[in-house]
């Protein structure tokens, strides 16, 4: 036999990691587990039982969370909270840090217990899950402990629920508990009902660190255990990780509660290799990003995008390296591939394989796997359709479809062709093609020449169907902090009794103000105005939008892109340009504001100066708003850039008439979005006639659209299109409940105000707009050859 030979027909041995210690803790706890509340264990009324998914046997019986049982653990952490502030920074962060230092002596047992509970090979949740999962808690101990350096004016939220899926059991966990508690929030968290154990052993860690009661809760059971804590008056934050579907659920259910809300859902995300890439790490990178826990990643790089030059010879590799994959007991430190979580999830995979695998050229290599417990071989569809329904459905298991493309723009159409957005990688050793790519794919995170690298000092998260809010990193804290912003009640402005409108025989002048649509002022489709009157009478007409011009303003707002990749410098130039042009008709805007709303002279003016200054603040925030380098343990940087998130439509507060409608219009622009603005319901002619100053200032055509006309029927044409990424709503009308859930079907992100206004002259500016009005993008760049 040759070296080669040798080589080539080597095979491992088997490496069992001992489950003895795992086991045994399950039966010291009687195989059963209760609901941790208000730091106990409190008895259920009914229990599942959850298995082993690598040989179906039964491992423990675990408690189903009943409404009641909700109940009590909201009201522990709200009975908790108050106290969990009051402690103060320095004394939280020493328990997050008791928390870390428990669960790194727990390890082994963390490691294996998930092994066995979710069917993931013991070399990913001994090396991956267990170690980041305590990597967040450090830390978030660390954050907790600067809180107050580095956020202040922002406040808790207060009682969060979270719910968590079944893939990263432990790590979803320290993703949501660990800045929720940080940052004086306390938590009421499901973990998915697959996977409940390590969520156990941590509520026992919660004990032996005496962390106060109703801090941290844990309320275990299946679907509608999730429901009653998503529906609970009470809680004031929902973060959620699982399904599109449930989450789109959640967001509509949750709509007009006023609860702050982030979602982190579905993937199908793009995996590029250029024809100049390292192939063989391409193929290694491959092997993580798809069949790292079955593929049962949300942003498993399932999508296989190969240029076509070297597809041929890339196929035949991976095929190659497939056959070598190991699949079996997930116990075993030499398997590459473990269990399917459940027999239901092994059925949806077979299911959507067989019916659809004949799209392209379907590869299974024959791997031999155990005769229990639910395996799937390692799969790879080839010659695929990118409309064929493997393409664009997330799978959620070990299946990798495949098509190639020509040229980079080919590879950025087919990366976009999906309705989510989670992450990308490209694989390519020229870093100009892969940074060129970077900003044109629309996703949360990109990993350049790598993959699946994750870090509690980085953000994750997606956009489309994907969901929004970022965990990790200084933007997830954001997620469980709010402003210290003072609000007000909200009054509807006055509106002003109609007078005949006669038409001045002499001097006869149309007075119509028109709507003002891809750079150009447009009559509406309607054909129909409306009067506004003043507090001496009629003032103007102004046209009566309808649910077309809405479709035409965004599809105008669309065309802009180029907005988007504008400068720092050039947008500041415009805005600076918007200010000195409202600065020379200044005291023509003062006398329509006084005519139009009845408010002093004085006060007018204030408005008006306010606008000027608040138009120079966005100027220089434009080149200032920049993203960060997060500081994360790879050889390399992580780049948390700031995108805009798209097309906006915003809805201007009825006060204010001139100064709301430019502390919208200044942070979106900033930010290099582009928008659909309604202006103030009574006083609607003030915005619309900015539209002079548009015109004069260099604004591109389409950047901004102004369309008036009935609040009601522009909001549910801008909420339900798909073409709109967020809505932006100030309005007096009870709004922010309908739009919340006419958003949800296209799951935008909303920032609405819950009927409640705040005080536009001292307090409308800054990061919270900026913040609003940008999605980050992580981008991981690791160094060297
Ligand atoms: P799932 O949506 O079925 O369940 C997730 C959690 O929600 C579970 O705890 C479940 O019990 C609960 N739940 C189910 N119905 C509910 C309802 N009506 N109200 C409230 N809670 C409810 O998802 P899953 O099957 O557990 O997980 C797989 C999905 O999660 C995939 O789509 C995957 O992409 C996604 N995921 C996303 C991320 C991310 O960060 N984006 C991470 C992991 C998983």
């Amino acid at each position: 036999m040759t070296l080669n030979e040798i080589f080539d027909n080597m095979d491992w041995g088997t490496a069992p990691e001992n489950d003895k210690l795992a086991l045994l803790w399950i039966k010291e706890n009687n195989s059963t587990f209760e609901h941790f509340i208000d730091g106990k264990f409190t008895k259920s009324k009914t229990y599942f039982k959850t298995k082993n998914p690598a040989n179906n046997q039964f491992l423990a019986n675990i408690a189903v969370g009943s409404k009641s049982d909700v109940n009590l653990a909201v009201a522990s952490a709200i009975k908790a909270q108050k106290k969990w502030v009051q402690i103060g920074c320095h004394r939280r962060s020493r328990y997050l840090y008791a928390i870390a230092r428990l669960m790194q002596k727990h390890s082994r047992l963390f490691a294996v217990l998930e092994t066995i509970d979710n069917g993931k090979p013991i070399r990913e949740s001994r090396d991956i899950d267990i170690p980041l999962a305590i990597r967040h808690f450090y830390y978030h101990a660390g954050a907790a402990q600067l809180m107050e350096t580095n956020l202040q004016g922002y406040e808790p939220i207060g009682v969060c629920g979270q719910i968590i899926p079944w893939n990263f059991p432990l790590l979803m966990l320290a993703w949501k508990i660990a800045p929720a508690i940080a940052m004086g929030n306390t938590v009421v968290l499901k973990p998915a009902e697959y996977t409940s154990l390590t969520a156990m052993l941590f509520a026992q860690i919660c004990i032996e660190a005496n962390i106060p009661k109703g801090v941290i809760n844990i309320v275990t059971g299946e679907g509608s255990t999730g429901s009653f804590i998503a529906e609970h008056k009470q809680i004031n934050k929902i973060a959620f990780t699982g399904s599109t579907e449930v989450g789109r659920k959640i967001r509509s259910e949750t709509a007009g509660t006023g609860k702050s809300l982030t979602l982190e859902l579905g993937g199908k995300s793009p995996y590029i290799v250029f024809d100049d890439a390292d192939i063989d790490s391409a193929i290694e990178g491959l092997v993580d990003s798809i069949w790292l826990n079955q593929g049962q990643v949300c942003c498993a790089g399932s999508r296989l995008l190969v240029h076509e030059t070297i597809s041929e010879q890339f196929y035949v590799k991976l095929r190659k390296r497939m056959k070598r994959l190991r699949v079996g007991n997930p116990l075993d430190k030499s398997i590459d591939m473990g269990a399917i979580v459940d027999r239901k999830q092994l059925s949806t995979i077979s299911k959507l394989v067989k019916e659809n695998g004949h799209e392209g050229d379907c590869f299974q290599p024959n791997t031999s796997m155990p005769s229990k417990g639910f395996y799937y071989p390692p799969t790879l569809i080839t010659k695929m359709e990118p409309s064929a329904d493997l393409m664009q459905k997330e799978i959620f298991g070990p299946i990798l479809v495949s098509t190639t493309f020509r040229t980079p723009n080919e590879a950025i159409e087919l990366a976009n062709n999906t309705k989510y957005g989670l992450a990308a990688s490209i694989w390519t050793e020229n870093i100009n093609l892969a940074l060129d790519l970077v900003p044109k794919i629309h996703c949360g995170v990109v990993w350049i020449n790598s993959v699946n690298q994750f870090d509690a000092a980085a953000g994750f998260g997606g956009r489309k169907e994907s969901g929004f809010g970022r965990e990790g990193g200084s933007e997830g804290l954001l997620a469980y902090v709010r402003p210290r912003v003072q609000t007000l009640p909200l009054k509807a402005q006055k509106r002003f009794k109609k007078t005949k409108y006669k038409a001045d025989s002499k001097n006869y002048l149309d007075k119509t103000l028109k709507l003002y649509v891809g750079g150009k002022q447009v009559r509406p489709d309607s054909g129909y105005s409306t009067p506004i009157y003043g507090p001496k009478g009629f003032i103007t007409h102004v046209a009566d939008g309808n649910r077309k011009d809405i479709r035409n303003a965004v599809e105008a707002a669309h065309k802009a892109i180029t907005w988007g990749k504008a400068s720092g410098h050039l947008k500041a130039q415009i805005l600076f340009y918007l200010a000195e042009n409202l600065d020379t008709r200044s005291s023509e805007f003062v006398e329509n504001i006084v005519s139009t709303t009845g408010i002093s002279k004085e006060l007018a003016k204030k408005e008006v100066e306010t606008s000027i200054s608040r138009l120079f603040s966005y100027a220089a925030w434009a080149d200032k708003f920049d993203g960060l380098v997060h500081n994360v343990p790879i050889r390399g940087v992580t780049l948390a850039m700031n995108e805009p998130i798209g097309v906006v439509g915003a809805i201007c507060p009825e006060e204010h008439p001139l100064l709301g409608f430019i502390s919208i219009v200044g942070p979106l622009i900033a930010a290099g979005n582009r928008c659909v603005i309604i202006p103030s319901a009574p006083y609607p002619n003030i915005a619309v006639s900015f539209y002079q100053i548009l015109e004069t200032s260099d604004v591109p055509a389409g950047v901004i659209n102004i369309i008036t006309g009935d609040e009601g029927d522009l909001i549910k044409t801008l909420s339900e299109h798909h073409d709109v990424a967020s809505i932006w709503y100030f309005g007096a009308g009870k709004n922010s409940g309908k739009i919340e859930k006419l958003s949800a079907h296209s799951l935008k992100r909303t920032w609405v105000n819950n009927h409640k206004t705040r005080d536009w002259i001292n307090n409308g500016e800054g990061k919270e707009f900026l913040r609003n009005a940008t999605d980050v993008k992580n981008i991981w760049i690791p160094y060297g050859e």
